[in-house]
């Protein structure tokens, strides 16, 4: 799970990770009252999306007065800001972070990641702040510094004031960033990060070392013990039809392709968007229904698939272990009626009740091209996409 900016500076500065002083606005009126409340005499308003890449595309700015502050509230409250990370459609700004501007000497990159090669938490840091990383990877690796933390004794004091000292944090500020790093990865550890990210760490003109921006990013098997943060959880920055399909406990995943799939189990789902892009086509999601899926699971799934305007046809692959293939039909019928469907759909359907199941297909009057198997049903879906 992802959260804003503001809400990963909060997280962070109870770690006494140092932030600048900031917060939220809804509104321009809030956003000039926050200006109010700030010691600083520059002020930097921010679009707070799930989504980097906010300064160059035009969401990061700077106020010199509290008329600066709500005339660029007003500018960027309900604008949709389209970014290298947010897709070509990009994201409508709601929220803003209202903070002190910062005199920035220099910026830094520093960030921990859960490295599954080793599968340790590996600290990042570098010199090259401010852009982005996958560019200082690719152009400049030599610049990236990487220390591999042990889980036993976690990130010790001189492993983080090397890492300081090797990307050039002036020396009389290395404890500073040792402590930042350390704070870091308590942070990142107790609330059960996958990714936290600051870029840039900055070093201001009075001696500072403090988080600019901070990216942080959860396992979604750990929420259940990290209350605080669901609470952080902001369903406008997430994909409508991924939310509908949580609430009937189906794992939908949107995808760029036109060819929706339904299938009941992680691995055959997987299969199958495989199978698809062999025969040359492309799947538009995965979902997985379940193992005891019933016909109004499997309608609300249709449903779902339906709302993604990309879809031009549908591949329904179950194997009906647990779940009956009668059950499927009939679900598939129930759901091809209520929404009327007009696009191309293949089902193949095998194990428990397959015969029944074909049946309810064939007997339903409805126009479903049915498989006899998973190659068959995959180049069946795409000829007709
Ligand atoms: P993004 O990564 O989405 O572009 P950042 O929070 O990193 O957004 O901001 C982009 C740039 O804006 C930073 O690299 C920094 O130069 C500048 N900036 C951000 N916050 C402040 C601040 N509080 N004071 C001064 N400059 C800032
Ligand atoms: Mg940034």
């Amino acid at each position: 799970m992802n959260i804003h900016e503001y809400q990963g500076k909060e997280v962070l500065r109870k770690y006494g990770v140092s932030v600048p002083e900031g917060k939220v606005a809804f509104t321009a009126e809030e956003a000039v009252e926050r200006a109010e409340g700030l010691s600083s005499s520059v002020y930097v308003v921010k679009a707070q999306i799930h989504a980097g890449g906010r300064g160059k595309a035009g969401g990061v700015k700077i106020a010199k007065s509290k008329e600066e502050v709500k005339a660029y509230a007003e500018e960027l409250l309900g604008k949709t800001l389209v970014t290298h990370q947010t897709g070509p459609d990009g994201q409508v700004i709601k929220r803003l972070l209202i903070e002190e501007g910062c005199d920035i000497k220099k910026e830094y990159y520093v960030g921990l990641v859960l490295d599954r090669a080793t599968s340790r938490i590996v600290l990042m840091a570098s010199e090259e702040g401010g852009t982005e990383i996958e560019e200082v990877a690719e152009k400049t690796p030599e610049k990236i510094k990487k220390v591999v933390i042990d889980p036993a004794v976690g990130l010790q004091g001189y492993q983080a004031r090397k890492i300081a000292f090797s990307i050039n944090i002036p020396k009389e500020l290395v404890g500073q960033a040792a402590k930042f790093m350390l704070g870091l990865y308590k942070a990142f550890v107790e609330k059960d990060c996958s990714i936290a990210e600051i870029n840039p760490l900055v070093v201001t003109g009075d001696g500072k070392v403090m988080a600019l921006d901070a990216k942080l990013n959860f396992d979604s098997n750990a929420l259940y013990r990290q209350k605080d943060i669901m609470e952080y959880r902001d369903l406008d920055e997430e994909d409508p039809k991924e939310i509908e399909a949580s609430k009937y406990d189906l794992s939908y995943i949107s995808l760029d392709g036109n060819i929706g799939c339904m299938v009941n189990g992680a691995g055959l789902a997987m299969s199958t968007m495989d199978i698809i892009k062999h025969y040359g086509g492309d799947p538009a999601n995965f979902l997985d229904v379940g193992g005891g899926a019933t016909a109004e699971k499997v309608t609300e799934a249709f449903k779902i698939i339906l709302s993604d305007q990309n879809v031009k046809g549908i591949f329904v692959n179950i194997f009906g272990g647990i779940m009956k293939c009668d059950v499927i039909a009939e679900g598939v019928v129930e759901a091809t009626k209520q929404v009327g469907l007009t696009l191309p759909l293949v089902v193949r359907l095998e194990g428990t009740n397959v015969d029944l199941g074909k049946k309810i297909l064939s007997e339903s009057g409805l126009n479903i091209t049915s498989a006899e198997s998973m190659a068959d049903g995959a180049q069946k879906i795409v000829s007709l996409v």
